[in-house]
């Protein structure tokens, strides 16, 4: 690292100091780009201080009344993160783990994501500190109500567009968005994506997280001159970037053989491959219960309570549930099992140290989430193009860009490690790839 980098770092530490998974994140960033900042233009323009701070972040009180007339209060964020190249694009999540670290890490994230889908968005992240487990269907509407009538003021299809995240999907949407058409007046289709596909949705948003992950996964495959036929893939999480994992998996002729949640995981030998298990997934993610127990009990196989899906053998290894939720001994695992390929689906889901010795294994290829996991928000992205023209392009349209637009990530997260003499650097290539277009833009639109 240069002095320069070096400088911004350690100033960063100390600003950022009670925000442990966005310094991680950053960190783990700088590193990655440091053989790509000799440019002379990056400290003259004090380039790299503006890229690892928000633009903008706001945080507002979100006050609601439970179904027995009980007042809680939750908080809520919205981190603006980088407008370099289009309005800024990112999900919400609801969960208790939600903090403004957690949202800048996301925000964060999401901006160097977005930078390679090779479509005019920008980063953002929000959500709220809000619990959904056990709440009724009444009490989540009104909460994303009371969610939007703070955060409309700062949201639309030209400055900032809303998605889903953990714990916000589909049904949510549709709730945040009637809430904003009602506040507002404006049935502005592009001020959330992710929406129904009766109010201006796109076709293969729900699945496109799942999908692009494994598009890019059968890249990486093509480049050992291999196929997911036959492969079995370990999955954590159960929510919306697993069940597209399960199915594209499945329709390229792999086998998901688990499936994971805060007690434990199961695994299905004969893999998470039927429409009846597709649509179970969806049940338990809106059962609001949280656990993936409910799974075995359905599916009559083995429950293992307490652990994670890491220590069952496998070809490919694909984190879906949640930051920093692969540790060291699980990485341990994942390469004394001969796994090959590790995928990421979730945002910054292995510690630093676990990212390391994935990283450095001769054995095991690595990509990550700002590469692997853009399925998802290129796909809302098609759907504000949609939304723009006042059309809507078939599953196979929209199926086939997305398969487009993982492989034009890939190959520009190959070239890239390439130029810089980083050898098969997925992560390092994608990484320096979206630096160098988020920078130019920069550079482009002065101070
Ligand atoms: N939270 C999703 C992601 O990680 C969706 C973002 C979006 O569609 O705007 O990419």
């Amino acid at each position: 690292m240069n002095d320069y980098i070096t400088r911004v770092s350690e100033r960063l530490a100390k600003t950022c100091a009670h925000e442990p998974e966005y310094l991680q994140c950053v960190h783990s960033w700088l590193e990655m780009i440091a053989p790509a900042t000799e440019d002379p233009r990056y400290e003259k323009l004090d380039l790299i201080t503006r890229m690892v701070e928000p633009e903008r972040m706001f945080s507002f009180l979100i006050p609601w009344v439970d179904d027995n007339g009980v007042t809680h209060t939750n908080h809520g964020y919205r981190v603006q993160f980088s407008s370099a190249i289009g309005p800024y694009k990112g999900g919400l999540r609801f969960h208790p783990s939600v903090t403004p670290s957690v949202v800048k890490f996301l925000g964060f994230e999401q901006t160097y994501k977005n930078a390679l889908t090779g479509l005019p968005i920008g980063g953002a992240a929000g959500g709220a500190d809000f619990d959904p487990r056990g709440k009724s269907n009444r009490e989540i509407m009104r909460f994303c109500q009371g969610f939007m009538y703070a955060l409309y003021r700062y949201i639309g299809a030209d400055t900032d567009v809303p998605a889903g995240d953990i714990g916000v999907g589909s049904r949510e949407v549709g709730w945040l968005y009637g809430a904003y058409k009602k506040v507002t007046g404006r049935a502005e289709s592009s001020a959330l994506t992710g929406k129904g596909l009766t109010y201006g949705g796109s076709r293969i948003r729900q699945e496109a997280a799942g999908f692009g992950t494994v598009y890019f996964l059968a890249r990486m495959l093509e480049h050992q001159k291999e196929t997911l036929e036959g492969k079995r893939l370990i999955v954590s999480g159960f929510g919306n970037m697993s069940w597209g994992v399960c199915r594209k998996a499945a329709e390229l002729g792999g086998r998901v053989v688990t499936l994971s949640g805060p007690d434990g995981y199961i695994y299905d030998p004969d893999g998470v491959n039927t429409q009846e298990k597709y649509d179970f997934m969806v049940q338990m993610r809106y059962s609001g219960e949280d656990r993936v127990e409910a799974y075995a009990d359905r599916f009559g196989v083995e429950f293992y309570a307490g652990k994670k899906p890491w220590e069952v053998p496998a070809d490919v290894a694909v984190p879906c549930a949640t930051q920093n939720e692969l540790a060291v001994d699980d990485a341990v695992l994942l390469i004394a099992n001969n796994v090959r390929y590790y995928v990421e689906g979730a945002n910054m889901p292995a510690t630093t140290e676990a990212l390391k010795l994935l990283r450095l294994s001769p054995k095991i290829l690595t990509a990550g989430a700002k590469a692997s996991g853009s399925g998802g928000v290129a796909v809302s992205a098609l759907e504000m193009a949609q939304n723009a023209i006042r059309y809507s392009w078939s599953r196979r349209e929209v199926d086939e860009k997305l398969r487009a637009i993982m492989s034009s990530i890939y190959d520009a997260s190959a070239a890239a490690a390439e130029e810089y003499g980083l050898g098969y650097d997925l992560i390092a290539g994608n990484d320096i790839a979206a630096f160098k277009k988020i920078s130019e833009a920069m550079i482009a639109q002065g101070l």
